[in-house]
C-alpha cells in the first residue's frame, strides 16, 4: 500500500508542477473561501445547543432578544454559506477545467510534433481516447480533491472539535469506531485504481475500433462486412459495459458501508447520551448540538470515504496522459543545425540502410538525383519505395548510410528548413475539412488568393474548382470526400505548386483515373516538375517515361538502374514490368 502511496503522490505532484502550477491563484481563492463553508457550518451544531437549552430552560449564553437574534443569524450564516459554496464551487471547476484545458493543448501539441512512428503505429482512437476521457477523469478527480481534502477535511476538523466541545466522553466513542471502519473503504480505494485502467483501456480499445469502422464505412458496405463489424462493435460494447460495472460495483460498496458506520455511531451515541443526560452529565441541548454535529459529518466523511477511489482513477488515467506527453521526439534538429538556403538542390543517398522493426526495409541502396533532375522509383508493392520518400524529409532516420543535399548530410539541417525545402504530393492526397482555398493554402500560409488561382491552374484544377457551388471557398468535406479522386490529387499538386520548393516528392497515387483526368494529373505534375529535382514513386507508365532515370527496386535493393529505354533494352525486371503494365 506504502508503494501505491508514493506513487500516487508522486503523479499528483507531477500533475500540479507541470499544469496546476500556473493556476494556484484560483486554487487560493478556493481555500478561503472554503475556510469560509466550513467555519460558517460549525455555527449551526452550537446554534442547536443553545436553542435546546433555552427551550430546555437551561443556561444559554444570553437571555435578550434570544430567539430572535438566533433565527436571524440561523438565515444570515446559511446566507453566507451558500455565496461562498456557490463561488467555491465555480472557483474549483475553472481551477481544474483549466488544467484539463492546458493538458489537452500540450499533448495535441505534442502529438502533431511527435515522430511519424508514434502516431502512425497507434489508432488515432488511442488518442482520442487520452485527449477526452483520461484528461476527463483527471479533471474529477481534481474537483473532489481540491473540495475534499480542503473543505471537508476542514468541515470535519471544525465539527470533531465541536464535538470534544459539546462532550468528551462521547467524542472519544465516535472516534474509536471511524478508524476502525475506514480500513475495508481505503482497501476498496486501491483496488479502485485497477480497474480504472481497465476501463481506460477497454475505452481506448473501443473509440480506435469505432473509428476504424466508420472510416471504412465504404469497404464495410461493398464487402457486405456490415454483420461482421456490428458484431464485432457488439463484442467490445459488452466489454465496455463490464468495464464500468466492475468499477462502479468497488464504489457502490463505500456508501453502505459508511451508512452502517453512520447508524452505529447514531445509535452508540443516543444510548450513551441518555444516560449521561439523566445522570445529570449533559443537558439536552449539548446532546442537540452534539448529534447535529455529527449529522454534519457524515456528508464529508462519505466524500472521503469515496475520495481515495476517484484519486486513484484520476492517478491512473494522469500516469497515462504523462507517459505520453514523457515519450520523446528522437527526430529533432542539431542543436548547431545548419540553416538550408538553397534554390538548386541536389540529393545524394549513399549505404542507406532503415528498418521499421527488425526486419530491413532498404538495405545499402545508392540513388542519386542532381539538380532538376526527375527520378522515377518503381517495384512491386511493399518494395520500400514509399519508405525511401519518407526518409528524405526525415519522417524517419537512416539506419546506416547517409542522405545529402547539396552534400549536407541531412541530419546537419534543421528539419524546419530541410522541410520548406520540400513539396510533398502523398498518395492518399490528404485534404482537410475546409475551403478548397484554404487546402491549396497548406502549401504557403498567407498565400495572395491571385497566387492561390495561379497554382490552381497549372495543377489543371481552377477550371473545376470554378464550377463548384462555391468556388475556391467550397468545404471539401472530411478528408474531401466531397471531390473526385482525380480532384483530390490536382488540389494536392496546387498545394505544392503554390509552396514552390525546389525539391518535389511524390508518392503517385494507384487508384485509377479515367482517362481524362489521368492526362489532366499528368499534365499538371509535368509543369510542377519543371525546374525542381524530383523523386516520384511511380505507378503509370507516361511518368516513367518522362523521368530522367529510372530505379528499380526489390525488397529495399536497386536491382536495375537508367532510362525507360535503355532498361528495356535490359529485358530483365523493368522490361518485364512494362510488358505487364505493373508497376506497383
Ligand atoms: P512500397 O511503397 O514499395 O509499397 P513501403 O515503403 O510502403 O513499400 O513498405 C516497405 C515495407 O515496410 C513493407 O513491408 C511495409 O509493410 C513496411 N512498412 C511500411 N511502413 C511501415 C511502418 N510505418 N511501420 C512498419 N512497417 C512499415
Amino acid at each position: 500500500m506504502s508503494q501505491s502511496t508514493n506513487t500516487t503522490f508522486l503523479i499528483i505532484k507531477k500533475i500540479w508542477l507541470r499544469f496546476a502550477k500556473p493556476f494556484r491563484g484560483l486554487f487560493l481563492i478556493a481555500i478561503l473561501l472554503m475556510i469560509i463553508v466550513a467555519a460558517s457550518g460549525a455555527i449551526y451544531p452550537a446554534m442547536m445547543q443553545q436553542v435546546f437549552n433555552y427551550l430546555a430552560g437551561e443556561e444559554t449564553l444570553f437571555k435578550q432578544n434570544f430567539l430572535t437574534v438566533v433565527l436571524m443569524g440561523i438565515i444570515i450564516i446559511a446566507m453566507i454559506k451558500a455565496s461562498a459554496m456557490y463561488l467555491q464551487i465555480i472557483t474549483v471547476n475553472r481551477f481544474a477545467q483549466s488544467i484539463a484545458t492546458s493538458m489537452q493543448r500540450k499533448m495535441m501539441d505534442h502529438l502533431v510534433d511527435s515522430d511519424l512512428g508514434v502516431t502512425t503505429q497507434n489508432s488515432s482512437g488511442t488518442f482520442v481516447s487520452r485527449i477526452m476521457n483520461d484528461v476527463n477523469l483527471i479533471k474529477e478527480a481534481v474537483v473532489r480533491l481540491s473540495n475534499n481534502l480542503v473543505r471537508d477535511m476542514l468541515t470535519i476538523l471544525v465539527m470533531i472539535g465541536m464535538l470534544f466541545w459539546f462532550d468528551l466522553w462521547l467524542s472519544l466513542l465516535v472516534l474509536a469506531i471511524y478508524p476502525i471502519a475506514f480500513q475495508p473503504i481505503v482497501r476498496i480505494g486501491y483496488k479502485q485504481r485497477k480497474y480504472a485502467e481497465n476501463l481506460q483501456i477497454t475505452m481506448e480499445h473501443v473509440t480506435s475500433d469505432i473509428s476504424e469502422i466508420i472510416d471504412g464505412a465504404r469497404m464495410i458496405k461493398a464487402f457486405e462486412l456490415e454483420d461482421k463489424q456490428k458484431a464485432r462493435a457488439s463484442v467490445m460494447f459488452d466489454k465496455l459495459k463490464s468495464a464500468y460495472l466492475s468499477l462502479l460495483s468497488g464504489r457502490a460498496r463505500i456508501d453502505p458501508l459508511l451508512e452502517v458506520l453512520g447508524g452505529i455511531a447514531i445509535a452508540g451515541v443516543v444510548g450513551v447520551a441518555s444516560w449521561r443526560v439523566g445522570s445529570g452529565e449533559m443537558f439536552v441541548g449539548d446532546v442537540v448540538g452534539f448529534i447535529t454535529a455529527l449529522l454534519m459529518l457524515v456528508q464529508p466523511v462519505r466524500a472521503l470515504g469515496t475520495l481515495n477511489a476517484v484519486t486513484q482513477e484520476g492517478v491512473s488515467a494522469a500516469n497515462r496522459v504523462i507517459k505520453l506527453l514523457d515519450t520523446k521526439p528522437r527526430l529533432k534538429s542539431d542543436k548547431n543545425a545548419t540553416h538550408l538556403k538553397a534554390e538548386k538542390v541536389e540529393i545524394n543517398l549513399k549505404n542507406v540502410s532503415f528498418s521499421y522493426n527488425s526486419t530491413p526495409t532498404i538495405e545499402d541502396l545508392n540513388l542519386q538525383i542532381n539538380e532538376g533532375e526527375t527520378v522515377a522509383l518503381v517495384g512491386e508493392s511493399g518494395a520500400g519505395k514509399s519508405t525511401v520518400i519518407n526518409l528524405i524529409p526525415r519522417f524517419f532516420d537512416v539506419g546506416k548510410g547517409k542522405i545529402s543535399i547539396n552534400n549536407i548530410d541531412i541530419r546537419k539541417l534543421s528539419i524546419k528548413s530541410l522541410r520548406e525545402h520540400i513539396a510533398l504530393i502523398s498518395q492518399d492526397s490528404i485534404l482537410f475539412n475546409d475551403t478548397v482555398s484554404a487546402n491549396i493554402c497548406f502549401g504557403r500560409i498567407n498565400a495572395r488568393e491571385e497566387d492561390i488561382k495561379n497554382a490552381a491552374k497549372k495543377a489543371a484544377a481552377d477550371e473545376f474548382i470554378s464550377e463548384l457551388p462555391e468556388g475556391y471557398n467550397t468545404i471539401v468535406g472530411p478528408h474531401g470526400n466531397l471531390l473526385s479522386g482525380g480532384q483530390r490529387q490536382r488540389i494536392a499538386i496546387a498545394r505544392a505548386i503554390l509552396k514552390d520548393a525546389p525539391i518535389l516528392l511524390m508518392d503517385e497515387a494507384t487508384s485509377a483515373l479515367d482517362a481524362k483526368s489521368e492526362k489532366q494529373v499528368h499534365n499538371a505534375l509535368e509543369q510542377t516538375k519543371k525546374g525542381r529535382t524530383c523523386l516520384i514513386v511511380a505507378h503509370r507508365l507516361a511518368t516513367i517515361k518522362s523521368a530522367d532515370r529510372v530505379y528499380v527496386l526489390e525488397s529495399g535493393k536497386i536491382i536495375e538502374t537508367g532510362t525507360h529505354e535503355s532498361l528495356l533494352k535490359q529485358k530483365g525486371a523493368y522490361a518485364k514490368m512494362v510488358l505487364l503494365q505493373r508497376f506497383s
